[in-house]
């Protein structure tokens, strides 16, 4: 019977007990089992001469039992001591509370080997709690003296038990195993057979055989997503999408005359990205990077005109009502002089409002529509959908695609995020996306200026923020998670509130927003804050996207190491929109070596891409913004931060193979096909839990 017909009961030593222990790791057949890899590894090969073996230094030591001895501690524990020596020099191995270890150890003669970390100790260098072996004929010394794996276990299985069965499944199956990738990419990637890996990734003969199977594995991995990724791209290009005519030159025209400022080279060239893929015949599939105030919106605008002189409907969706609101402000202030109708459609208009909004977006009067992510979910029905941007929340946007195709629309559709995420992030999990990047931001601005203080410096911290607001400036308190409980975080907030606007800026006007607050309030003090009505907004993390407030020009964050970098990154970014020197206090107490490196990198950079390398290797690939529960990251072996190159090769071999065989229909591809199907599946699945 093959591996996988093999359920991991009838593996010898297992037995259905333990099976159902094994089941708890995910493994049901003899070939999880020769997937089931290894977490690390104990060099055990050098066996050293015990007067050789040094506190604190990690061995595997060989000799005979000469002495065992055994006494009670306090609370009724056991100790057990064996004195082990080599002929000529001892050491003591030492257990504390496993009695049994006494009479398993006393009458026996022959060798024993054992592992663990030296401590000093009294008469003779001590091992405590060592993993050991009793060298009888039965028992292979190749098994002990060697690299030894160390696997993921449940309770109940130990390390030796689940070594056995893996080595008897290599044993019994390995033979049968076939090869998943194409003998010409092995030997391009110049990358060992399957068989071998598996074989040295369980039992490797040396250091540099088991890293050459692991990178194998790692390949293996990233290759098979990426595969699924481009697949996933190739057939978005199969489908039939609009061809949107693009008259460059006169739309260039139209852009300098009603954009109130020039584009930067690097918005200019991402207009003429998204231009091109619009003129193309398959839907575009975009995705647009860009930091905090790199001028995202005016790349939508550019998107949106070109749709509309084509002659068709466009809609802007953003993930909150405000943020739809200052959308729609902005691209009414552009497209109304040109005659464009620009619709809001959020929650808060009446039903009579609502209701005419969705007549005129139905009749095709309304041109662009402004909503929030609600916008494609409701009912709504549009005339004649071209395009459709999605600000913000680049999560959504395979699922926004799939749900305007049940709809019976197939739009371009853009997905902008302020977001910077590393590239190996992208290509993990926009990789069945286009990409582009505004790497510039526009011209005039005075970079942020952020500092790091000490809660016992709140009152200086406050006296400067005096001083600005009475230059003419508007402040930003900002209060952090608590707990990612929204109404904690409201009362945290409210907390704040009271105390600023009652005792440190009484003759000050204080506002407060947080997300439990009635949406009408939400907006009314928002746009009480725009219009300088307040000097002063108290806010949770609801200001954190998108928010434009150019004559605020400081921020406090409270409580800033409970921020994730990026996440402060992008608080940061509502401050320093306008002319005037801008700041950002960073108000937190180092308790950790991490705090002090993630505030020193908040301070020393601008940069949000930097940043996000950094949060990226501070929190790792789990922690960060958006990824989490994220299908693309579910990897066994591979890890984006040390196989970052690995993931680059792979992407790169794998768009080659999609592009020559878009379908994997090669004989040679066969198993190949199946994993990346399964892995598509996998991604999908948890995308769209
Ligand atoms: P983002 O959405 O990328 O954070 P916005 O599109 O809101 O940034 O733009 C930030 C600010 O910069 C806005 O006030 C916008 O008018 C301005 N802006 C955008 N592009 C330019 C440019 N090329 N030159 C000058 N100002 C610009
Ligand atoms: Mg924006």
């Amino acid at each position: 019977m093959s591996a996988r017909e093999t359920e991991i009961q009838f593996v010898k030593g297992v037995g259905p007990k333990l099976a159902e222990l094994y089941r708890k790791l995910g493994i049901e057949t003899a070939a999880d089992l020769l997937y089931h890899l290894p977490r690390r590894y104990e060099d055990r090969s050098h066996l050293p001469a015990l007067n050789q073996i040094r506190p604190d230094q990690w061995v595997t030591v060989k000799g005979k039992i000469t002495h065992v001895d055994s006494r009670p501690v306090r609370g009724g524990r056991v100790i057990v001591k064996a004195l082990l020596t080599d002929g000529r020099y001892g050491c003591a191995l030492v257990w504390f509370n496993q009695p049994w270890v006494k009479r398993k150890l006393q009458d026996y003669r022959g060798e024993v080997i054992a592992y663990g970390q030296v401590k000093e100790g009294a008469s003779y260098y001590e091992i405590h709690s060592p993993e050991y072996e009793l060298l009888d004929e039965e028992s292979d010394p190749e098994a002990f003296a060697r690299i030894v794996p160390i696997y993921p276990l449940t309770e109940g299985i130990g390390q030796a038990q689940m070594r056995r069965a893996v080595w008897r499944a290599l044993d019994q199956w390995l033979e049968d195993v076939e090869e998943v990738l194409p003998a010409s990419l092995l030997k391009h990637a110049q990358l060992k057979e399957l068989k071998w890996c598996l074989e040295q990734i369980h039992r490797p003969k040396s250091e540099e055989h088991r890293r050459e199977a692991r990178r194998r594995l790692v390949f293996e991995e990233f290759f098979v997503m990426q595969t699924a990724l481009a697949m996933r791209r190739a057939a978005t290009q199969q489908e039939a999408g609009i061809a949107f005519p693009i008259p460059e030159a006169a739309l260039w025209e139209e852009v300098k005359a009603f954009l109130p400022f020039q584009l930067t080279g690097a918005q200019n060239r991402v207009v003429k990205e998204v231009w091109a893929d619009m003129a193309d015949p398959s839907p575009m599939n975009r995705l647009v990077q860009g930091d905090v105030g790199s001028g995202k919106t005016a790349v939508a605008a550019c998107a949106l005109l070109a749709c509309v002189r084509a002659g068709y409907q466009g809609v802007l969706m953003a993930p909150t009502e405000i943020l739809a609101e200052q959308h729609s402000v902005n691209l009414k202030r552009l497209f109304e002089p040109l005659g464009i109708e620009v619709d809001l459609v959020v929650g808060k208009l009446g039903s009579r409002d609502r209701k005419r909004a969705y007549e005129r977006i139905a009749s095709g009067f309304c041109q662009i529509a402004v909503g929030t992510h609600a916008l494609i979910q409701d009912g709504v029905e549009f005339q004649k959908l071209g395009l459709a941007v999605i600000d913000e929340q680049h999560r959504f946007g395979v699922l926004q695609r799939a749900a305007l195709k049940s709809k019976g629309m197939n739009p371009d559709v853009l997905v902008m995020t302020a977001t910077p995420i590393p590239r190996t992030l992208t290509m993990t999990l926009y990789g069945d996306m286009a990409y582009s990047i505004i790497d510039e931001l526009p011209p005039g601005r005075t970079p942020i200026k952020t500092h790091w203080r000490r809660a016992a410096d709140r009152s200086q911290v406050y006296a400067g923020v005096r001083e600005l607001i009475q230059e003419g400036r508007q402040a930003y308190v900002v209060c952090p998670m608590v707990a990612e409980n929204d109404k904690l975080q409201a009362q945290a907030a409210e907390e704040t509130y009271t105390r600023l606007s009652e005792s440190v800026f009484p003759d000050l006007r204080v506002g407060l927003l947080h997300g439990q607050m009635k949406a009408a309030l939400k907006e009314e003090t928002m746009n009480a804050f725009r219009a300088h009505e307040l000097d002063l907004l108290v806010a949770t993390t609801v200001i954190e996207v998108g928010v434009d407030v150019p004559n605020a020009s400081v921020m406090i964050v409270e409580d800033a190491n409970r921020f994730g970098l990026s996440q402060l990154h992008q608080l940061r970014g509502r401050v320093g929109r306008g002319s005037h020197a801008s700041y950002c206090i960073l108000i937190a107490d180092a308790r950790s070596d991490d705090a002090e490196e993630r505030m020193s990198a908040m301070v020393e950079t601008n940069d949000g891409f930097k940043i996000a390398e950094i949060d990226l290797r501070l929190r790792g690939p789990g922690e960060m913004a958006g990824t989490r529960q994220h299908g693309n990251m579910d990897f066994k072996l591979a890890d984006l931060i040390q196989d970052a190159d690995q993931l680059e090769v792979a992407r790169g071999f794998a768009l080659k193979l999609v592009k020559a065989d878009p379908k994997l229909e090669h004989p040679s591809l066969r198993l190949l096909k199946e994993r990346v199907a399964q892995k598509s599946r996998q991604m999908l699945d948890v995308t769209s839990a």
